[in-house]
């Protein structure tokens, strides 16, 4: 389905052409015309399905429709659970929004505490925050609450893994009741505890479904490598060398300290990387993705709460150094290539202590990954090994037992299982 053949403001069409958007994507097209006709929306998406274009055109259409209010005060709230995410739905709302004359505004810690404070005071018409800054102003009566239409909760998993949800209560309650105003919830599985959200604060929710499945499977080509902990940066490397054109790498590992070795290694061989960890100050971690989506470093390494937020177009490669824990992050990683029809190659390792993870998320993806192991050894070990000189660490290891002694090419062809 096209935008044009939607009954939307013309000023709300302009933003969508300056945007380059034509058609709309799965969870635009069940969640936009629930949400023009008034219907609260909680809608099971993850990132990189244009679920932020989804609340963001709602939002301008419902505002410009309905009679507009001279207060100074905000008439949508957008709640999102970091600081990365919080910039990036600004940015998106100002590219989409650029034609309606509303007011859009950041809240969010660590950095421009009286830059926001008199914004808030200036007057907007639309927040986007994270809770704990906003409960701060709203505290100290920057601003009020009591005209707020419409309410976006984004990333509402996030909100409880973060442990915000206490504070997002906070806020909810101060909001005039729902209904008295309109609720979209986006979360990218809507688990009872997020269901239960919804049942206390929105007036029954239409549930909207978009499958994580179909992120996974139908625009990423997937490919899995079994390879033993200390040959993975080896095989790194000879990737890095054969890959075509990566325009930008997205690489998760699953602890900080793995990510700074990586990190070391990476620079050390003369790959442009950075790495984005929780220890990483708010003002730097922005300077990093603004170079990382200019093009300055190519190589981003990242955990998965850093990566949370992490909106960045034409990211070709995403590699999952350490295979994740969890199943649902394998999802959330994968999908950060290949957004929005864009094609994308996700490249997982395998290794001895997390490849019995695989089983789980070959389920949960409802296929095998595609698995090779064609490296010839010259391949594998053609690297600077930095490693001393450079005060790496050796390669950090989660539990203990020994490592394998394996040569590349005589890797086993059968996946070890759990009884294994
Ligand atoms: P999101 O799921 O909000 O993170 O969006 C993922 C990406 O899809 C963003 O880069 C958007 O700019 C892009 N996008 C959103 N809606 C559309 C659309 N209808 N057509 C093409 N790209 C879109």
């Amino acid at each position: 389905m096209k935008f044009t053949q939607f009954d939307l403001h013309d000023q709300v069409i302009k933003g969508i052409e300056d945007a380059g958007f034509e058609k709309l994507t799965p969870v635009q097209e069940e969640s936009i015309p629930l949400a023009i006709a008034g219907k609260d929306v909680a809608a099971q998406a993850q990132t990189g399905t244009g679920k932020t274009a989804a609340f963001l055109i709602s939002i301008f259409s419902r505002l410009l429709a309905s009679e507009l209010k001279t207060s100074n005060n905000p008439r949508a709230l957008i709640m999102a659970p970091t600081r990365e995410l919080v910039v990036q739905i600004c940015s998106d709302a100002e590219l989409l929004g650029g034609h309606t004359g509303l007011r859009v505004q950041a809240i969010f810690g660590g950095m421009d505490y009286d830059k926001q404070r008199q914004a808030l005071k200036d007057g907007v018409d639309i927040i986007v925050a994270t809770p704990g800054r906003l409960i701060d102003y709203f505290k100290q009566r920057v601003f009020a609450m009591h005209r707020v239409e419409m309410l976006v909760i984004d990333e509402a998993d996030r909100m409880f893994d973060m442990g915000f949800i206490k504070d997002l209560r906070y806020i909810l309650r101060q909001l005039p009741s729902f209904e008295k105003r309109q609720t979209m919830l986006f979360s990218a599985t809507l688990s009872p505890q997020v269901m239960e959200l919804a049942y206390e604060f929105m007036n029954i929710a239409e549930k909207v479904s978009i499958e994580p499945k179909q992120v996974a499977a139908e625009k990423v080509e997937q490919i899995l490598y079994h390879v033993s902990r200390r040959e993975k940066f080896a095989l790194l490397n000879g990737l890095l060398k054969s890959e075509e054109k990566i325009e930008r790498m997205l690489l998760f590992i699953n602890t900080k300290a793995e990510g700074e070795r990586l990190g070391d290694l990476l620079e050390a061989n003369g790959f442009s990387a950075a790495v984005l960890s929780g220890d990483v100050p708010q003002k730097k971690r922005m300077r990093i993705l603004e170079r990382f989506k200019l093009g300055e470093i190519l190589y981003l390494v990242a955990t998965d709460v850093a990566s949370r937020g992490i909106h960045v177009d034409n990211i070709t490669h995403v590699v999952n150094y350490d295979l994740p824990q969890d199943r649902e992050d394998y999802v959330h990683r994968i999908g950060r290539t290949a957004r929005a029809g864009a094609s994308g190659k996700a490249i997982s390792f395998a290794d001895e202590e997390t490849v019995y993870q695989l089983p789980e998320i070959e389920a949960y993806i409802g296929q095998p990954i595609p698995s090779t192991m064609p490296i010839d050894e010259d391949f594998c070990f053609d690297y600077k090994r930095v490693a001393r000189r450079k005060r790496i660490p050796p390669t950090v290891r989660h539990k203990s037992g020994e490592r394998p002694q394996r040569k590349p090419g005589s890797r086993p062809r059968q996946r070890p299982t759990k009884k294994d």
